[in-house]
């Protein structure tokens, strides 16, 4: 039977700690760490999630600035806000929450954030210096959550076959990345036109899984002792939140499996507290968070 990877809990003590942090920068009279986010238009999965994170950012004392833009905004009005806390020294944050309806061209608001506010690293300078191995990348908060899971409930990374699984800009690519860095481990990225999906899982010792489709991975799919990560959020007929992976089957051979939900998710928003905490540390001459510095 799998070790359960408990996201939730070590999230809620990142969270802690990070509460502790802060009070002791507000003690020797620093100002608050602070997040400006933007959500356009009422996508009613994105408002739960930028909820969650001002719920986050509020607990360990953040300062959160979040803006409930009208879904006409327009691109200039939406490019103007960013230009503006861009140039506040005040603010050490800018997230906008993606999808972002179809009139705004998404990769001109991301290259429109400035790269040492970009909480959530998906600005191409920051890509670059991931892809590239160059110190000072600001790190996707999920893939960067995925790693501190690992390392944390000390699941060997070093020289093992990992194979992801969907290969998006905000999880499966730099998910690779980070294993490439420093040659830790070969990584297969699979996603829809991978003609022999299974031919790849079963090779895996650690199978990373963000594809967004519910029972894409069954037991028949993974080897034994497998390591799952299921990034996938899914919601059922009956309203039940699932991943993307057979947990109930897979959880009878893997050594090691991540919940939905109590696993990836809640690890996705305390790595945006912690790059939000980062950028806030090394504006004030500090090292960057140990934990975001991989
Ligand atoms: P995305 O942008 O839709 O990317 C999904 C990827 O999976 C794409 O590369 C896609 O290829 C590929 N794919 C689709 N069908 C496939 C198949 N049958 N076999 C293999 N690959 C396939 O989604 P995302 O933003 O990466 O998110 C993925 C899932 O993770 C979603 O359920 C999302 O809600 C969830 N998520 C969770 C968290 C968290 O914190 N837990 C954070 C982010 C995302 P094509 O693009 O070519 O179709």
């Amino acid at each position: 039977m799998a070790q359960i990877l408990d996201g939730k809990a070590l999230a809620k003590r990142i969270r802690e700690d990070l509460k502790k942090e802060i009070d002791g920068y507000l003690k020797k009279g620093m100002r608050n760490p602070s997040l400006v986010v933007i959500l356009v238009g009422d996508d009613p999965a994105s408002k739960v999630y930028v909820e969650n994170k001002r719920k986050a950012c509020k607990e360990v004392g953040i300062n959160s600035l979040v803006f409930n833009l009208p879904a006409e905004t327009t691109q200039e009005e939406l490019l103007n806000l960013i230009k503006k806390f861009n140039e506040d020294d005040d603010i050490d944050g800018i997230l906008v929450q993606l999808p972002l309806p179809s009139h705004i061209n998404t990769q001109k608001v991301i290259q429109a954030i400035s790269p040492e506010k970009d909480v959530d690293g998906f600005h191409p300078l920051n890509m670059g210096k991931l892809a590239t191995g160059m110190d000072g990348a600001i790190i996707p908060c999920t893939p960067l959550g995925i790693w501190i899971m690992l390392k944390h409930y000390k699941i060997p990374t070093f020289k093992r076959d990992v194979v992801v699984v969907g290969a998006s800009n905000i999880v499966g690519k730099p998910m690779a990345l980070l294993f490439l860095r420093k040659e830790e481990a070969p990584v297969s990225v699979c996603h829809i036109n991978t003609k022999n999906l299974k031919n790849y899982t079963k090779t895996a010792d650690i199978l990373i899984v963000a594809v967004g489709k519910p029972n894409l991975i069954t037991p028949d799919m993974v080897k034994e002792g497998v390591v799952v990560i299921d990034v996938g959020i899914n919601r059922t007929e009956d309203g039940k939140l699932v991943g993307d992976v057979d947990f109930e089957g897979i959880k009878e051979k893997a050594q090691a499996i991540t919940p939905v939900p109590g696993g990836v998710g809640p690890m996705t928003v305390a790595s945006l507290l912690l790059n939000t905490v980062s950028i806030y540390r090394m504006k004030h001459g500090f090292t960057p968070h140990p934990l975001t510095d991989i």
